[in-house]
Order: C-alpha cells, then structure tokens, then sequence
C-alpha cells in the first residue's frame, strides 16, 4: 500500500486519464467538459521548457501561473529548501516567535520596495494576502475611529483572488454569481483602452477609466470607503495595461479622498515590468502591496503585504492584537526559498533585463503577426503582454459569443507546444524572466503557425 502511495508509478499500467477524472477537482474548470478530453500531465520543467507525459516538449509562454520568473529547474532554489528542511523544516511565527528566514525576507524585501513600504506580513497564497490586505485597510479605519469607510472599490476583470473577500473585490462577475458577492464591494470600470477607449486616444481614455473612480467616490461617498484596490497591470483580466495617463489620477484621487490605495502586485510584482515592482514602472506609491507568484518563483507557495508606515503605525501602536495570520506566515522554508530566489533575480539583473527582451519580443511579434487580419493589437510592458484577436481590426469590433475564439486559438498553441493562455478572445503571455533570445523567437514562430490556423478556422467571420 505504501509502496502504491510513495512511487511515482504505482503499477505500469496505472490509468492516470481516470484516476484524475475520479478524484481530483481542478481549479477554474468545466469538469464534465474537461474529462471528455485528456488532461495534459506535465512531468518536468528545463529552463523555459515543460515537458509532457506523451513526451512533448513545450514552451512555457506562461511561467506556470505567471510565476516561474527564474525559470524551472533551478538548482540553488532546490538547495535552499533542503538546507532549511534539514535546519528547521517549519516553526510559527505566532506566539513571540520567529525563524531566521522570515526575518531576513521582511528586511530584504521592505530594503526592496519603493517608497515607505517598511513592514512584511506573510501568508502562503496571493489570495491570503490580499484578505489580509482588506482586513488591514478596515483595520486601520476602524482603529482610527471610521469604522464607516468600510466599502472596498475593485474594477471590472480585476482579479484579486479567491477568496471570498479576494473574490468580492475582484470584477468577474461568474465568481460573483458563485456565492462571491458581499456587501461594501464597489466596482468600476478598468483602464481597457482596446475594449473600451472608443474613439479617444489612450490618454484621454485612462483620464475618462480615473474619473469614473472619482465620480463612483462621490455616489458612495468617501466618508464609506476604505480602499481601493487595482493590479498596476490587470493580468487575469486580460492584460489590461493602463495608458499612463491612469495611475498619477488614480493616485491623485484617492489622497484627496483620504482612501487607501493598495496596490496588487501578485503578477506585477519581482520584475515582470522591467522594473522590480509595478508600482515603480507606474509611478504608484501604495499604501499596501500584495506580492506572491514570483516571490519564490512558484517553487514554493508563498506571499507577503508590504505595509507603508502611515497604516503599520497605526496597527501596530494602536490597534492591539491583529486577530489574522496563518499557520504558514512566514513558513522558514519558503522564506529560504525566497531569498534564494532574490539572489537569482538581482545577480542576473532579470528585472532590467525584462524591459528589453519584452521590447524584442513585441517587436517579433509584430513582425510576423502585425499583417494578419485576426490581430487587433500586439501589447506589452516588460515581459507581459497580449494579443487581441479581432473580427475587424479597423473598428477593434469583438468575436460574436466572446471566449470561442481564444479556446480555439490556445488549442491550437497547445498543438503547437506552446503555453498561452486565452483571457475571453485575448491572447495573454508572460515567460520566465530568464528567455533568451533563440527561446523567444521560437515563442513567436509557435504563436504566429497557432494563431495563422485560428485565422484559418474563423475567416468568415473576419473582415
Ligand atoms: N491577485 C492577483 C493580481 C492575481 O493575479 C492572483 C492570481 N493569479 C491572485 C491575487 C491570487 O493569488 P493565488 O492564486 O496565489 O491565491
């Protein structure tokens, strides 16, 4: 028995198919309709490659969930949890408690970050630290004597977790429809030029996407608002990058509004702009930053909120207890694995990096897919980016049934063993920090045969 639950092919003929179809429920999935099909069992990961258990080898144009920034394989990160597993595999830190790693990583980690972001809370998921995030925020009001500014403010396609408070805060309203909808949850819309700038340029459009979150403080009022929360970038969304009209009025709004800004750096966060946060490629200066995925490269689950002084000194001089934590804040082992992975991004400079290898790729992409009539726009800050797919590319007119033909067109990538990733007709991608240029452009040569066939597969609808 022991022998079938530690091997890691229980018997030769073991039917993984209809073992998974039995027992396992997967995250953000049809279960009836992905069991009619094979579920791809991934097997190992080599730098910016995965490989399958039908022996494909496929270009990761994901980074996992965008997290793997250092890429898979990495042996030092493999040391660094096996040196802490064989020190102190976990201790709490409740209790006047703490290990070395967790300590180290709040220094390191508040030495990193922009502005006044000096104290670290851990948790082990984006969506634990975004709940401690909210939970803070109306901490903060409570304890300074508004327990009115309750409300949280998110946008449409913001994606925060899910939680049932990351869940609220977010904007996608097929998780609202499964038990996600609280009260004191506001949204508005997002700073989505392609979907929605109409005729404006992109400048006129991210002040219009800023104003709408002033006109909504003014509906509710401020006096019942406690933060607003966006991702510097929207990635779950879509991609959605703000023209850079948006977050100087955003931030703008919410101080003469007294509103606290978090700011959600789940995906923006450890270099994926170019710079080492969001924040600093935006010009944001939050009062509280979420962070995870790439903390530790997804090697190991963990994340952290970074408090900016104005609310750490109330919490932490007023409040009292902070009744919140995790068993695993600040699990020593993902702390270890963390900092490991900090050495990597910083020796080999993969922030800095990210700006011009995401400037190449573009205009790869550009090249060999800027003439096809399906591409609506080709957009990227870093090494982040999408591709709209388009029934008229004059008008940026959508798809009928939005989300068919971005199933299509990730199908035909996954054909074409490549990971990218379909958010309604929009084509997302976010490798590892650590692609080279001969990776890239294999990246692009896959995409460009993946969405050339999608082309194929809809023409009649395309003008
Ligand atoms: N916030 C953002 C911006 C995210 O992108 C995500 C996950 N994609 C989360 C929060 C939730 O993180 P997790 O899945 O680790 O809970």
């Amino acid at each position: 028995m022991l022998d079938h639950i530690v091997s890691p092919i229980p018997t030769p003929d073991y039917d993984w198919q209809a073992a998974d179809a039995a027992h396992h429920l997967h995250p953000f999935s049809d279960h009836k309709s992905l069991h009619q099909g094979r579920v791809r069992i991934i097997t190992g990961g080599e730098g910016v490659y995965l490989t399958d258990d039908a022996g494909h080898r496929i270009l990761d144009g994901m980074a996992g969930l965008w997290c793997v920034a250092v890429g898979y394989g990495r042996q030092e990160l493999v040391d660094a949890a096996t040196r802490q597993m064989q020190t102190l595999p976990f201790y709490n830190t409740f209790f006047k408690t703490a290990t070395r790693p967790v300590i180290a990583l709040a220094d390191r980690l508040t030495a990193m970050a922009p502005g006044d972001l000096n104290h670290a809370f851990f948790a082990s998921s984006g969506s634990e630290a975004v709940d401690t995030a909210l939970r803070m925020a109306r901490t903060y009001w409570i304890t300074r004597g508004k327990p009115g500014k309750r409300i949280i403010l998110g946008r449409e396609y913001g994606y925060h977790g899910s939680t049932t408070l990351g869940a609220a805060a977010g904007g996608m309203v097929d998780m609202h429809r499964q038990g996600a909808v609280l009260p004191d949850f506001a949204h508005v819309m997002p700073p989505y030029w392609y979907g929605y700038g109409g005729q404006m340029s992109p400048e006129e459009f991210g002040l219009y996407a800023a104003k709408q979150i002033e006109d909504k403080i003014r509906e509710i009022g401020a006096k019942s608002i406690a933060a607003f929360i966006g991702e510097p970038i929207q990635g779950a969304g879509g991609v959605i990058i703000p023209p850079e009209t948006y977050w100087p009025e955003v931030q703008r709004i919410c101080r003469e509004n007294d509103i606290l800004l978090i700011a959600d750096e789940v995906i923006t966060g450890f270099g994926r702009t170019g710079r080492m946060f969001g924040s600093e490629t935006f010009g944001i200066a939050p009062d509280i930053m979420t962070l995870a995925k790439a903390i530790t490269s997804g090697y190991i689950p963990l994340s952290a909120v970074l408090v900016g002084d104005r609310v750490a000194d109330v919490l932490i001089n007023e409040t009292g207890e902070f009744y919140h934590g995790f068993t695993y804040s600040g699990h020593p082992v993902a702390c270890a694995v963390a900092l490991a992975n900090l050495d990597i991004l910083e020796s080999e400079g993969l922030a800095a990096r990210a700006e011009a290898k995401g400037a190449r790729l573009r205009g790869k992409l550009a090249e060999a897919l800027g003439d096809m009539p399906i591409v609506g726009e080709i957009r990227g800050v870093g090494l982040i980016g999408a591709i709209e797919l388009t029934a008229d590319r004059r008008t940026r007119r959508f798809f009928e049934r939005r989300g068919r033909v971005g199933t299509i067109c990730r199908d035909h990538c996954f054909a074409n063993d490549l990971v990218m990733r379909a958010v309604r007709d929009t084509m997302v991608f976010s490798p590892p920090l650590t692609i080279t240029d001969d990776e890239m452009d294999e990246m692009v040569a896959r995409a460009a045969r993946a969405i050339a066939a999608t082309q194929a597969d809809v023409r009649s609808e395309i003008m």
